[in-house]
């Protein structure tokens, strides 16, 4: 069988790094196409030499020198590119067959559409570009044939615990998903606690290791109202018949409630490399490198209801969901914003959302029918929200 060809989108991420891991455990199976970073060109220098892809794209015209000089001059003819273009043209280019859709952020939305359009089979880690276009997105799926799996553990989870054949919710027994959420470090801090907390805090979860963007996001508990929106989109199911569940150690990735009263759930260690290798090889199974479940060592699992007076995103990120239309773009966007201003130190942990309810409650719901609207609703929220991060200041 020839190896599978894979572009890597986010090479240099955390998900990025995962998936070479996973990779370069099965060279047999599959063989690296194309790799991406933003700026981190000595990272992506070296994950080059090790991986051998045949492009790399990076984000502007001088990282790209100064790569194309480093991997020329250790004999390796990677070619370079640079630029939003080039990261849709290695996601869609016709030798591809797998794209890991892991660059962080509205960035990723183009090379991830472009996946898509092009018929591939998208792994999507990039749960935003799904946040933010969710209708265009599916619709998209479908037209043009991709297969789409998703890689948070969540979502891959899910996926794990639904039947294989397609339907209704009604036609596949199911009752309600049960979304799974550690809680995030400040799972028990009062709101008074969270004002004072620093960057370096937010971004020491206890149970998994990510970007930073997405650590943040699993202290205010935005990553969970991401996850519920990504949902929606990828199983067909209206935000009411998804319920969040907190559960502390991380080990049940979520669960599916059935009509008959089974509830179907995917254990398994917190590491990304599980739904990465599952993604992959689907409907095969491989060696992920994660250690077998020790549930001696566990010991116990706790659940509790999830508390939106102090983790307000969530509730937020609930009601953008009923709402539809730009409304996930505007709120995934005012994030972004806020989340960068909290890590540059602009900003307290629960002026995140504040900032969010503000755009919210400022910008009018449209229609998303295409990307324009996306794209424009994405624009108008940042605004909203750099301003009311200068009205902070003043
Ligand atoms: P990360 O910050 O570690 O990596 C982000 C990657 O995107 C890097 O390779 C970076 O170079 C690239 N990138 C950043 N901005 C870019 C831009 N403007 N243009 C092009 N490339 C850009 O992030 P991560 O933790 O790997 O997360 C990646 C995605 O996967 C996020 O959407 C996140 O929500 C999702 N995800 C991550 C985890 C996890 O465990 N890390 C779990 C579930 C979902
Ligand atoms: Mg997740």
């Amino acid at each position: 069988m020839m190896p599978a060809r894979v572009t890597v989108l986010g090479a240099t991420g955390s998900i990025g790094l995962s998936t070479l891991d996973v990779l370069a455990r099965h060279a047999e199976r599959y063989e690296v196409f194309a790799l991406t970073a933003f700026s981190r060109v000595d990272e992506l220098a070296g994950l080059c030499l090790r991986h051998r892809p045949r492009l790399a794209v990076v984000a502007d015209v001088r990282a790209a020198a100064s790569l194309q000089q480093r991997l020329r001059d250790a004999g390796l003819n990677t070619e370079v590119l640079y630029g939003e273009q080039a990261l849709c043209e290695v996601a869609s280019a016709a030798e591809v067959d797998v794209v890991m859709a892991a660059i962080v952020g509205a960035a990723g939305l183009r090379p991830t559409l472009a996946a898509v359009q092009a018929g591939k089979r998208v792994l999507l880690a990039n749960k935003e570009a799904l946040v933010m276009s969710g209708a265009l997105f599916m619709q998209a799926v479908r037209r043009h044939a991709a297969t789409l799996l998703p890689i948070d553990s969540e979502h891959n989870a899910i996926f794990q615990c639904l039947p294989e054949r397609t339907g209704s919710l009604e036609q596949l027994g199911v009752r309600r998903i049960l979304l799974t959420a550690s809680g995030g470090p400040f799972r028990e801090f009062t709101l008074e606690q969270m004002a004072s907390v620093t960057p370096a805090q937010a971004c020491a979860h206890p149970n998994w290791s990510m970007g930073q963007k997405i650590s943040v996001d699993s202290a205010s508990m935005m990553n969970k109202g991401l996850e519920l929106i990504e949902a929606c989109w990828l199983f067909d199911v209206p935000p009411a018949r998804v319920e969040v569940v907190v559960h502390p150690q991380s080990v049940i990735h979520s669960m599916v409630d059935y009509l008959d009263g089974s509830v179907l759930a995917q254990l398994g260690n917190p590491d990304m490399r599980t739904p990465i290798a599952h993604a992959l090889a689907w409907p095969e199974r491989i060696d992920a490198g994660v250690s077998a479940l020790d549930l001696f060592r566990i010991a116990r699992l706790d659940f509790q209801a999830p508390d939106e007076q102090r983790f307000p995103c969530l509730r937020l990120a609930r009601q953008a969901a009923e709402q539809g239309g730009t409304a996930p773009a505007l709120l995934n966007a005012a994030n972004e914003v806020a989340v960068a201003a909290f890590l540059a130190g602009r900003i307290g942990f629960t002026a995140i959302a504040a900032l969010i309810e503000e755009v919210l409650q400022r910008e009018p719901v449209a229609a998303a029918d295409d990307l324009q609207q996306v794209f424009a609703a994405d624009a108008r929220a940042r605004e909203l929200a750099d301003a009311w991060l200068v009205r902070q200041a003043g």
